[in-house]
């Protein structure tokens, strides 16, 4: 038996990479490398009408320069396209999706008093009940296929994680409706191919931001429907500015390509926000 602890750093290539984005990198490495495991990094590029090749090239410099070394190969998601579209036919052949037809616009006009979900307002099931025939002829219009949550909860029964600061969680994927797992221009959805390939890269420990915590319920979901390990979870605060903000780059955090042209040391940095202490402009981790 091998226990050898596995972590990634997952980011998507449709920007620069910014120094919340450095925090939970030198997170997941250092939890790694504490632990005499491996670290690894998957470039979630299957967005592509967001992701960009120059935005790759800059995550592999940006870790780089901040001293973080990964093990393996850079795995890239546009190349694990079939094992998503297999995962879609398992959940496809146990009844659980259906295609979707609904523009945002049909949607947002049909949610009289938007029910909201962790990620916006909930889906409100007008495509769950078109019948097999209807939905077959309109297959030429641009759809998605989304999960029927309740019949899949049903199926699960009730569902447990763990999460390093929040202890023992009862999964709640019901809160998040029938979220899209294959989306109208792309093949998979976010929580589809994170949780697929987590397990085939045999992740045993998921460090990211305390944002993605909700979407735990639904990868958690996703693990139990095929047949999947579920991983240790490790939510980190956000980085925030000094009005406790969350940084992101199109508030102005600096980008890390741009603190390293001022001549910044990265290695120094990395040491520096282990430490807690954060260039001028970002301040300390809140919850
Ligand atoms: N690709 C996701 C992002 O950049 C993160 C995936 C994850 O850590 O689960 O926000």
């Amino acid at each position: 038996m091998n226990f050898v602890t596995v972590t990634r750093f997952a980011p998507s290539p449709t920007g620069r990479l910014h120094i919340g984005h450095a925090a939970s990198a030198i997170r997941a490495h250092d939890h790694a490398r504490a632990a005499g495991g491996r670290f690894l990094l998957r470039i979630e590029d299957i967005d592509g009408t967001r992701s960009r090749p120059e935005f790759i090239a800059g995550i592999e410099a940006d870790l780089e320069w901040l001293g973080l070394t990964w093990d393996g190969p850079v795995l890239r998601q546009s190349t694990r396209l079939d094992a998503y579209a297999a995962a879609l036919e398992t959940l496809r052949g146990m009844g659980l999706l259906y295609p979707c037809f609904c523009t945002r616009a049909e949607i947002a006009a049909s949610l009289s008093a938007p029910h909201g979900g962790p990620d916006g307002p909930l889906y409100p099931g007008t495509c769950r009940h078109l019948s097999a025939a209807e939905a077959s002829s309109r297959f030429a219009e641009p759809h998605c296929w989304r999960i029927d949550m309740a019949t899949a909860v049903a199926r699960t029964g009730p569902l447990r994680w763990h999460d390093a600061r929040a202890g023992d969680v009862t999964a709640d994927p019901l809160a998040h409706g029938d979220v899209v797992l294959a989306r109208k221009d792309a093949p998979a959805s976010y929580h589809l191919a994170v949780t697929i390939d987590d397990s085939w890269q045999g992740v045993t420990d998921i460090v990211r931001g305390q944002d993605l915590f909700a979407a735990t319920h639904v990868h958690r979901l996703l693990q139990a429907l095929l047949g999947l390990p579920t991983p240790r979870y490790h939510h980190h605060p956000l980085l925030t500015d000094a009005n406790g903000k969350r940084l992101a780059k199109r508030d102005g955090a600096p980008t890390l390509a741009a603190l390293r042209d001022s001549g910044i040391d990265g290695v120094a940095l990395a040491d520096a926000v282990r430490a807690g202490r954060l260039p001028d402009g970002s301040a300390a981790a809140s919850a």
